[in-house]
């Protein structure tokens, strides 16, 4: 049974509403025994002008999760994690970051994509705005974005698990239509093989379920795939940003891990695995 959620974000996110504490409490209510916060910290996001629109008060955010975690030590494990926006040239950037604080946990995604076609001088895009759709097929966005995990894990990996390695099918034009493994699979066997010869997990994050798409990131045989190619370290999230969807449909997720013959997830404490049972 699944009873930790470790990928979740609160207001010391800018996309998320929730406190922090509200965060826990609904996590208590999911009958979990283990969280991690990881909070997002997006360098170089388009548009945000020096403003720094997905920047962490990382001192703050220490200083109430470690006051948090001392309140409801007695309940529910809480865990200190970030979640990196990763592009191929801030590896340095965030791996001082990466030093300078005490991770349980870090997940490596991938929020923006280089795209030469894009409308800004730093030519990266976030799929999830739809000028990153305009005028380019579908197949060769998706492909760009698949490629990109692949650069970037080649030139920073001090990260544990990669989160939601198709994100990007949440936000393309018809979403999950036509989309499979098999369309995409040199590139995404690419992807797996560079994540297990890093030796970092891969994430399952259930917000694909929320967002519609009947899968959750990655789809069922993209973890099939991962398996066959010996990949054995699964990292679980839900992503949630309010804390109605903490734990969402982990249910599913753990009847699809074991359908295809996992038996262990995995945690991370003080950036080490921990595996625990199905
Ligand atoms: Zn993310
Ligand atoms: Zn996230």
């Amino acid at each position: 049974m699944i009873t930790s959620d470790i990928h979740m974000h609160s207001s010391f996110s800018s996309d998320s509403p929730a406190e922090m504490e509200s965060m826990i409490q609904g996590a208590l209510k999911c009958g979990l025994k283990t969280i991690c916060f990881t909070e997002h910290l997006d360098y170089e996001y388009p548009g945000d002008d020096g403003g720094g629109l997905f920047m962490v008060d990382m001192d703050a955010y220490e200083k109430k999760l470690f006051e948090l975690k001392d309140k409801y030590k007695n309940e529910i494990e809480i865990l200190f994690g970030i979640e990196f926006g990763l592009l191929p040239h801030l590896g340095e950037r965030y791996e001082s970051v990466a030093k300078a604080y005490d991770f349980d946990f870090i997940i490596g995604s991938s929020h923006l994509v280089p795209a030469p076609w894009y409308p800004n001088e730093t030519c990266h895009g976030d799929p999830y705005e739809a000028k990153f759709w305009q005028g380019r097929s579908v197949d060769e966005c998706c492909r760009k974005y698949f490629e990109s995990i692949v650069h970037n894990i080649n030139a920073y990996d001090n990260f544990d698990t990669y989160g939601h390695i198709d994100y990007m099918i949440r936000y393309a034009p018809e979403k999950n239509k036509d989309y499979s493994y098999t369309k995409y699979a040199d590139v995404i066997d690419d992807v797996l093989n560079t994540i297990i010869k890093h030796d970092l997990g891969l994430e399952i994050n259930t917000a694909g379920y929320k967002y519609g798409l009947g899968q959750p990131h990655p789809q069922s045989d993209i973890l099939k795939r991962y398996r066959e190619l010996g990949g054995e370290m699964i990292t679980i999230g839900a992503d949630a940003h309010k804390p109605e969807h903490i734990a969402y449909d982990f249910k599913k997720a753990e009847t699809l891990l074991k359908s295809l013959g996992f038996k262990y997830y995995t945690i991370f404490k003080k950036r080490q695995p921990v595996m625990l049972s199905l």
